[in-house]
């Protein structure tokens, strides 16, 4: 039997279809948090659900974080980049921002107070300015009969939530069954949809079958690179087939010890590179 804490390990999520949201990060950072504080502060990556902000100094990081909930919920609103729950600031040194404005570039994307006000002489100014914004935009949003989202308060025009976060909860809901499908496949449906608030019958079949199609082709590819004797993952391809075989069969995994033959059904043309991963060789 495998225990679940080793499991854990290997679990990774496919990185999803898509564009690269540190980049629709990047383009709307400075309309985000305005001119001045993307001088001093720039988004330089993504880590899971942490976006990487680099700064100018540690009086910018610590200033900065108190801003951390507004600028989180601009974040929410760009539908390229969902799922940043939180930030974190780093000291470093700052690239230089691209020399604004072709010859004949049409308008650029920063705020007409960033193009009409000089830069704030200092950090306090800076961030009062983004405040003030962040407070307009909500406010003339309101006007307009606009209201917030219930989950990251990003402006919406109709509905309880934004869509990035309508997404996310679809997201994390799909995550948390697959995760559980993994580490605890010996769990019935009703115990899975008992756990994932929300979940519905439908959605976790869907979610089981995908589940056991794409670990069997992970096993099938490793089972040709084996064959390549290319180099092959053996701690995550052990549990994934150990996982494949408990949610394919849904038998009692302390039956499925004493009753191989089950498992060599179940593995079928893979039964024999499941058992020479296994063995080590
Ligand atoms: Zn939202």
């Amino acid at each position: 039997m495998l225990k679940l804490g080793s499991v854990l390990d290997a679990w990774r999520p496919k990185p999803g279809p898509g564009s690269d949201p540190l980049v629709a990060v990047r383009a709307a950072w400075p309309e985000l948090v305005g001119a001045d504080v993307a001088r001093a502060a720039q988004p330089v990556a993504i880590e899971r659900e942490v976006l990487i902000v680099l700064t100018a100094s540690a009086s910018w990081s610590h200033q900065l974080a108190f801003l951390e909930p507004e600028i989180l919920r601009g974040l929410g609103a760009l539908a390229a980049a969902p799922g940043i729950t939180r930030l974190r600031f780093r000291v470093g040194k700052l690239r230089r921002p691209a020399a604004s404005g072709g010859r004949h570039g049409g308008p650029r994307q920063e705020s007409a107070a960033a193009v009409s006000e000089p830069p704030a002489k200092t950090l306090d100014d800076a961030l009062a300015r983004l405040r003030r914004s962040v407070e307009r935009t909500r406010a003339a949003h309101r006007l307009r009969g606009g209201t917030f989202c219930a989950l990251c308060e990003a402006p919406v025009d109709a509905g309880p939530t934004c869509t990035p976060c309508r997404d996310d909860v679809e997201r994390r809901r799909r995550y948390a069954c697959e995760r559980l499908l993994f580490e605890a496949p010996w769990l019935s449906s009703d115990e899975v949809l008992a756990l994932v608030d929300g979940l519905t019958p439908e959605e976790y079949d869907a979610i089981r079958r995908r589940l056991l199609r794409s670990w069997w082709d992970e096993l099938w590819r490793a089972n040709k690179l084996l064959k390549l004797r290319q180099p092959i993952d053996r701690v995550r391809l052990r549990k994934l087939a150990s996982s494949f075989v408990l949610l394919e069969t849904r038998i009692d995994p302390l039956r499925l010890e004493m009753d191989s033959a089950v498992r060599k059904n179940a593995l079928g043309d893979l039964y024999e590179f499941v058992c020479t991963i296994e063995a080590g060789v």
